[in-house]
């Protein structure tokens, strides 16, 4: 299963591998190393119509599975995933340039979407209607049809089965898109879910840039659209669903506030706010990106997360080190322009600041961890999504500003604050306007088991957890006329 360099890797359609049919490659790279990985196919549109259509055929027969049986396959799914995890580990750590244990971390946690959802596939119930003694009304819950799928590349296999696992649950049948640089756990995937006995049509995967990305989100034929990336392709994404009358699930992207108050526990709201910038050389949509740290504990912090950034071992991806690289050229010139943005700025540069240098670097897209302190709100720092490992910090007096701060933003996906006192926690947490909220840790996307979704530009409808089950169903009413006077 395991993805060779010297192949071409093609499209899978239908249960089939299939040739793009303009027989066009791109070749991904290692982001360390610059080492090619593998050639993959660009589809096209009509690749995507062809997709598409495998996915409508295949739709009538897995809706009309017994559920429990459903829920049977995609389990199976889930431990295939678990057996060949230590594979697709690997390749997610050279594709995507992650720390190995977090590639890990990433392959585990894409398993358990495959085993949370299959329990979930004979419990997706209606319910009855409390009408006149005449009637009868029920609730029945209905797949929509083809899901389409669109997956950036920061967690391109755990983002995959964080869509497709309820989807299937559901009865839908999915095409989904990877991103062009992280495209080869999708490739492996397609070979699980021949092993998982996936029948053929229920999964199809297309791989290219935005060309099929956005043939996908315009198809006539896709009934439900699930897109996360960031808030300009959201946005084009949306305006052509609604020329289809779609629905869309958007998960965009980020700026997280992270409030530390003159009572945290600094030890530990330093560990958690470096971590959660750093982890996945920031290009995490849930990255602590803005510490907004009270003035009376600003000094230390800053010298404490200074220190930790100036410890972390940055490498290459599969020697497992604390950071990797950013994931490829083009990211990598919009980092560095972003940290020149800051210095412009006039904001305080703690730490890194630079690209790394050194033989071990000269060949991939290595930056160094990056702390600007004194950042104000009015910054295009504090505002606008670096997506690398660059930490803002912002100092403040009273709690309200804090909350101003950490309002004061676009997007509204995570935040946190760090407290001893539970009241205040809890009071502030009911301010932050952010769809999902941490106190005194920070957990990044959540759990399997936790709803996960955007408030403001961050997005629309919510991943994970139960509540991801209902974009991938329909509501369908049914009265039934009980009165035996009429005939
Ligand atoms: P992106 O928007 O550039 O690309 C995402 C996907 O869309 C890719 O597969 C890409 O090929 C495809 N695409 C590009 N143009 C398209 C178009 N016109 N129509 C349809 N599809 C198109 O995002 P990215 O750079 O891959 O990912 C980073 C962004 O994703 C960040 O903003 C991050 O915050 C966000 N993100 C959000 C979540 C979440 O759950 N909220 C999770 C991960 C990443």
């Amino acid at each position: 299963m395991a993805i060779t360099t010297d192949e071409r890797y093609q499209l899978f359609i239908g249960g089939e591998t299939v040739r793009a049919s303009e027989d066009e490659y791109t070749t991904t790279r290692n982001p360390a190393t610059g080492e090619p990985l593998a050639q993959v196919a660009e589809a096209t549109a009509d690749d995507i119509d062809d997709a598409v259509a495998a996915a409508r055929s295949a739709f009538p027969a897995w809706r009309k599975r017994d559920p429990v049986e459903r829920g049977r396959i995609v389990r199976e799914l889930g431990a295939a995933i678990r057996e060949h995890a230590a594979t697709l580990a690997d390749t997610e750590s050279r594709d995507q340039g992650k720390p190995l244990s977090q590639a890990r971390d990433d392959i585990d946690q894409a398993a358990r979407f495959f085993e949370y959802y299959a329990g979930a596939a004979d419990k997706l119930e209606g319910e009855s209607v409390p009408l006149t003694r005449d009637k009868l009304d029920l609730t029945v819950r209905e797949p929509y049809g083809v899901s389409g799928q669109i997956i950036p590349w920061n967690f391109p296999l755990n983002l995959t089965a964080r869509g497709i696992a309820p989807a299937l649950v559901a009865g839908n049948t999915v095409v989904i898109k990877p991103a062009p640089t992280t495209p080869l756990t999708a490739l492996e995937l397609a070979d699980l879910c021949e092993e998982a006995g996936i029948p053929d049509g229920v999964v199809n995967i297309v791989t290219g840039g935005a060309a099929p990305g956005a043939a996908l989100s315009a198809h006539e034929d896709i009934d439900q659209l699930t897109f996360t990336g960031s808030v300009p392709t959201g946005e084009a994404v949306m305006k052509s669903a609604a020329e289809t009358i779609t629905p869309v699930t958007l998960e965009l992207g980020g700026k997280n506030p992270a409030i530390v108050m003159p009572d945290a526990n600094l030890d530990e709201a330093v560990e958690w706010i470096t971590d959660g910038i750093f982890t996945n050389c920031g290009q995490t949509c849930s990255a602590t990106d803005r510490a907004i740290v009270h003035e009376s504990v600003y000094e230390e912090f800053i010298e404490r997360a200074t220190e930790v950034a100036e410890s972390l071992r940055v490498g290459v991806g599969t020697d497992d080190p604390d950071m990797g690289p950013l994931n490829h050229a083009e990211h990598f010139v919009t980092v560095l322009d972003y940290i020149e943005v800051g210095k412009a700025e006039d904001a305080t540069l703690e730490t890194g600041g630079k690209e790394l240098t050194g033989e071990q670097y000269d060949d991939g897209y290595f930056v160094e961890p990056t702390i600007f302190s004194d950042v104000t709100t009015d910054m295009r720092i504090a505002q606008e999504e670096i997506f690398g490992p660059v930490l803002t910090v912002m100092p403040f007096s009273e709690r309200e500003e804090a909350i101003d701060i950490a309002n004061d933003v676009e997007f509204g996906l995570t935040g946190g604050v760090f407290t001893e006192n539970v009241k205040q926690a809890l009071s502030m947490v009911r301010d932050i306007e952010a769809a999902n909220v941490y106190v005194n840790e920070w957990r990044f996307g959540g759990s399997v088991e936790t709803p996960f979704g955007g408030m403001k530009k961050s997005g629309i409808g919510r991943e994970k957890g139960m509540e991801a089950v209902d974009s991938y169903l329909e509501t369908k009413n049914i009265c039934i006329n009980l009165d035996e006077e009429r005939s």
